[in-house]
């Protein structure tokens, strides 16, 4: 068996991924804290626990996501573009058009039928559009992140959140709460706001089907509902979209593992 760890240091959440032979998921972790705190260590723990191997087992680690130069446990690290490419075209070979809206930056990337970047755009100036944009207002209305999906789907009358600044538009939604308006409106109004703002930069770079979504905010069906309005096409999501950028990696350090394995045999020759 060969064992190979994937590690996504993202700026919110660290997740990590074990593969058996390239194939098989063994072991993820997803754990709420992310560069910069002790929480990269303590995915890394959980998902070798989860997979029930110990760190001796692993071939090779590959780090990826906006922290990973900061994990000293990695063999080698890839750019998160990269390992979101290859996580999905792993699980969904026919996407074309990857959306990736993380804690932080939102990603739209093109890839061919090999599952190699094309082109990508990305938005990591301004909090509007990402996951932060919805962890602030889910602050606000006092709900919790995994909430949203279930309130938007609620609501009969959106309500237009003008401010794209996360800010401003805190402010808004905080004088609409004083006037009365309801919460699930509110919340369909903010999913709305988030899949305009990606929206318009996925159009940008040109939407070829099939469309997947990764990321943490990938979970969330207001936002996913919202963009497939706004962007006329169905938008492909797993249960694993958070786990993308580990699994990339994890491959990635399986091709490593295989080429190392192809040199040393050929030296024996
Ligand atoms: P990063 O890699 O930048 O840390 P992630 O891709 O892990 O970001 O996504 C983190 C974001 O995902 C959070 O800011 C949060 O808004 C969103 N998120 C996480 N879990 C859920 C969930 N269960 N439902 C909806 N949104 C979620």
């Amino acid at each position: 068996m060969i064992y190979t760890l994937g590690i996504d240091i993202g700026s919110t959440t660290s997740k990590c991924i074990v593969l058996e032979d390239g194939k098989e998921i063994k072991g993820s972790s997803i754990i709420t804290g992310g560069a910069g705190t002790k929480f990269p260590l303590k995915a890394f723990e959980m998902v070798l626990n989860n997979a029930n191997i110990t760190m001796e087992d692993l071939s090779e680690i590959v780090a990826t996501g906006y922290g990973r130069g900061t994990f000293t446990q990695t063999d080698s690290q890839m750019s998160e573009l990269s390992c979101h490419a290859k996580g999905v075209h792993f699980t969904c070979p026919n996407a074309r058009t990857i959306i990736d809206i993380g804690g932080q930056d939102v990603k739209v990337i093109s890839i061919n039928d090999q599952g190699r970047m094309l082109n990508f755009l990305m938005n990591d100036k301004c909090a509007a559009g990402t996951g932060r944009f919805l962890d602030v207002m889910a602050n606000i209305l006092q709900l919790d992140i995994k909430d949203l999906e279930q309130e938007a789907a609620k609501s009969t009358r959106s309500v237009n959140i003008s401010n794209t600044c996360t800010v401003f538009a805190e402010s808004e939604v905080i004088s609409q709460l004083s006037a009365g308006v309801e919460i699930e409106d509110l919340v369909a109004g903010i999913c709305e706001s988030v899949a305009k703002r990606v929206g318009s930069l996925a159009k940008r770079i040109g939407i070829k089907e099939i469309v997947f979504m990764s990321g943490g905010v990938a979970q969330n069906g207001g936002v996913r509902k919202a963009l497939e309005n706004v962007l006329k096409t169905e938008i492909i999501f797993t249960k694993d979209a958070q786990l993308m950028g580990a699994l990339g990696a994890a491959l990635f350090a399986y091709d490593k593992t295989i080429k190392n394995i192809k040199e040393a045999i050929s030296c024996q020759k």
